[in-house]
């Protein structure tokens, strides 16, 4: 017994149309993975990194995960980060985070269950750090879509500070690291003009 035939058969569909509008498309990407790109998003599903950016297999380095969050001690996002950029040689760094965000919206609620209180406290702890600014939103849906601007801030911060980033930056390597919001209401992305490519003062 096969399991979820339909996903084999879209996936048989897609190779087929891979295939026939670039023939050398799957030889091509076995060769060589080189993308300029490491995609830090959200893991919801509205939220598909390389489709809403138009990118082909083979041009996005991709980490995703609830609320696009950088924990200095997540060995997975620290492992990703310190391949992109030692192996993959990335030049850009995108932390994109979306309006309508689950994750930040429960970071303005009460506490959850462990172990999602325990990743969530991170955004708690940046709505702490910008308690005032929030408070003077009284509009809820406002308060949150500013969380979800804020907490890509924060990260597009944290990412600045580790040491893989760092020593990057101090041996000369070229790398930009920005903070991006995508709005599910028209399928665009806005840039929160925060990019760093340096030690920021
Ligand atoms: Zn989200």
């Amino acid at each position: 017994m096969r399991f979820l035939p339909q996903i084999f058969e879209r996936n048989r569909a897609w190779a087929e149309r891979q295939r026939a509008q670039d023939p050398e498309f799957f030889e091509r990407l076995c060769a060589i993975q080189h993308p300029s790109y490491l995609w830090i998003g959200c893991a919801d599903s509205r939220v598909p990194a390389n489709e809403i950016v138009g990118m082909a297999p083979g041009e996005l380095f991709v980490h995703r995960n609830v609320a696009n969050v950088v924990c200095r001690e997540d060995q997975n996002a620290l492992s990703v980060l310190q391949y992109s950029i030692d192996t993959l040689h990335i030049s850009h760094i995108i932390v994109c985070g979306h309006y309508r965000c689950g994750g930040v919206q429960a970071a303005l609620g009460p506490p959850l269950t462990q172990p999602l209180e325990g990743w969530i406290a991170h955004i708690r702890r940046v709505r702490e750090e910008h308690a005032a600014e929030l408070a003077a939103i009284p509009d809820d849906e406002a308060r949150w879509h500013r969380l979800c601007e804020l907490n890509v801030i924060a990260q597009v911060r944290i990412l600045a500070e580790t040491p893989t980033v760092v020593n990057a930056w101090k041996r000369g390597q070229t790398l930009d690291i920005h903070g991006w919001i995508y709005d599910l209401h028209d399928g665009l992305l806005r840039d929160l003009n925060v990019s760093l490519n340096g030690v920021p003062k």
